[in-house]
């Protein structure tokens, strides 16, 4: 039986405690490396084969995700997909590769990708405090996936705290928190000009502001300007922009200066429990 794979909860975030998610990532106790607000993935010759170790530099705990393909002379790998969860401001090694015959080179390729895990209450390692937002979609249970973007898509300033959530084009995409739409796209057929495709950006009382991206061209039904409560219908989900599968990338941010940083924020119930009122419907 395969290990229970870790529930991801609303995550919990410092809304209103610190400042900038670079304070959030401050101190670094369990040997974690690398800038700031980034999860990195470390490849090292160990003896004859490869460590591959994850940092997480983040103020929450991340799952990773890694493929491993085109295996030549490898054991260690298993099936090829490994997953691990990776503790707030830690480095943990997630795979030891070694070679089948020692004579031999170790080839393989790999593909990395992490989501935050959204931690279940306030006061636990990695959990923030501030508003919830509710899922910002009908439908589902879906499945939170940082995405086939690439490597660290979500390592940026603007991105970290980013998560992207499968689902089929079309679905509806709502207001995660009463707000003002301060910004839309509509009219993005493909993957240019904006590599957020369409989108919609709310922002709330507390100058916070949500975003939703990728979504279907024509589909977005709000204006700047224009007041939304929870929950209101924004637009239908979709694949543009740079988006290499439908889903919806959503982020909560804040204006620092002339930067937008993203920063935590936590889901009012957990992703994965909504059911699937597209299936109830038939
Ligand atoms: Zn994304």
């Amino acid at each position: 039986m395969l290990a229970l794979r870790p529930l991801v909860y609303p995550l919990l975030i410092l809304l209103g405690l610190a400042p900038l998610p670079a304070a959030l990532a401050g101190g670094n106790p369990q040997g974690a490396t690398g800038k700031p607000g980034t999860v990195r993935l470390f490849i090292n010759r160990v003896g004859g084969g490869k460590a591959m170790d994850v940092s997480n530099t983040l103020a929450v705990p991340v799952e990773v995700t890694l493929r491993l393909t085109r295996l030549v002379n490898v054991s260690g790998a298993g099936n090829g997909v490994i997953r691990k969860t990776v503790p707030a401001n830690s480095r943990v090694r997630v795979a030891t590769l070694n070679k089948r015959q020692p004579g031999g080179p170790i080839m393989f390729r790999h593909s990395f990708s992490y989501a935050p895990i959204f931690s279940p209450e306030p006061g636990q390692h990695g959990s923030v405090d501030g508003p919830a937002y509710a899922l910002p979609w009908k439908g589902g249970p879906f499945r939170i996936s940082q995405g086939a973007g690439g490597d660290f898509s979500h390592n940026s300033v603007r991105g970290r705290y980013a998560v992207d959530i499968a689902m089929p084009v079309g679905t509806p995409i709502i207001a995660a928190r009463a707000g003002t739409v301060v910004a839309v796209r509509n009219g993005q057929a493909g993957r240019r000009p904006d590599p957020a495709g369409n989108y919609v950006r709310l922002r709330h009382e507390d100058g916070a502001e949500s975003a939703y991206l990728h979504l279907t061209r024509g589909s977005v039904q709000v204006r700047v300007g224009q007041t939304v409560k929870a929950g209101a219908p924004l637009g239908l989900s979709g694949n543009t922009g740079r988006s290499t599968g439908p889903h919806l990338h959503f982020v909560v941010q804040r204006r620092m200066g002339e930067t937008l940083a993203s920063i935590p924020f936590r889901f009012a119930q957990p992703v994965e429990s909504l059911p699937n009122f597209a299936q109830q419907a038939r």
